[in-house]
């Protein structure tokens, strides 16, 4: 039988939404996070992936900076992101979705770490950063991973890369949104919650004030097309700008009910 769309949906469960905190606190100026805004403030940042859990499926989003990396980098507060996910009972080794919201080092290095998981990227992210010779270029390539570019060379034409075009419902309840600013396509990930619709909007902010003053981070790939994204991610939550989630903000770690160290329930 086919179930129409309504049916689906009614299907979907509520998922638990958690922010895990792998690195960091690391201080920058308020400028690096809002655009050309208070360059003599600074402001914490931290680094996190996401897991959302509920009708016996995880999916992570993101998987951090790799642990050669952290250790070559001496990552302040790093935690290999799979032991972080062991706090949570997640084995990374048999995890079974992987989101990557954008191929920056901080967001997509972890790739490793979960060699069971089906990969879902969206096809303009993977096409730039893995073919693109701009993506070699210093403003690039300071932010990727060589490392990891190469893993997801190897990844090509295999079944667990999921490529992505646009908008796309990948389990029910769990929909990636095409959000592109801050690189040339990020995504972003909402999430039915018994709370209503959450929004892991990834780095399309770096903090959650970006929601609300419209003012989006300084490391852009295309600033118009940031304009819209705020726009898509405002509209997906109903205008509940608490249900949208910034890639790096602090209050995700300090304000939200904590379920393990370093692990906080945003939905
Ligand atoms: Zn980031």
């Amino acid at each position: 039988m086919i179930m129409s769309k309504a049916a689906e949906a009614a299907e979907a469960p509520d998922y638990s939404v958690y922010a895990l905190k792998y690195a960091g606190p690391f201080v920058s100026s308020v400028a690096k996070v809002l655009l050309d805004t208070d360059w003599e403030k600074t402001i914490d940042r931290y680094y996190y992936i996401w897991a959302v859990q509920g009708g016996g499926t995880t999916l992570v989003v993101d998987c951090g900076v790799r642990p050669g990396l952290a250790a070559q980098k001496n990552l302040k507060g790093y935690v290999s992101p799979d032991v972080v996910l062991a706090r949570l009972g997640i084995t990374a080794a048999v995890v079974e979705h992987l989101v990557i919201t954008h191929i920056h080092q901080d967001h997509a290095g972890g790739l490793a770490l979960f060699p069971k998981a089906k990969v879902y990227v969206q096809t303009k992210e993977f096409a730039f950063w893995v073919d693109d010779p701009v993506a070699q270029r210093r403003p690039f390539a300071k932010v990727s991973d060589p490392v990891v570019l190469d893993q997801l060379r190897d990844l090509r034409g295999s079944d667990r890369l999921v490529l992505i075009d646009g908008d796309r419902e990948i389990l029910p309840g769990i929909e990636l949104l095409l959000t592109p600013g801050h690189t040339p396509a990020l995504q972003s990930v909402a999430v039915k919650t018994a709370k209503g619709v959450a929004v892991l909007a990834s780095d399309c902010a770096h903090v959650h004030q970006s929601f609300v003053i419209d003012l989006p981070s300084s490391l852009v790939c295309d600033l118009p097309g940031w304009m819209r994204s705020y726009s898509k991610l405002r509209e997906k939550v109903g205008g509940n700008l608490g249900m949208l989630f910034a890639g790096h903000d602090r209050d995700m770690l300090l304000k939200y009910p904590r379920v393990a160290e370093d692990v906080t329930r945003l939905a």
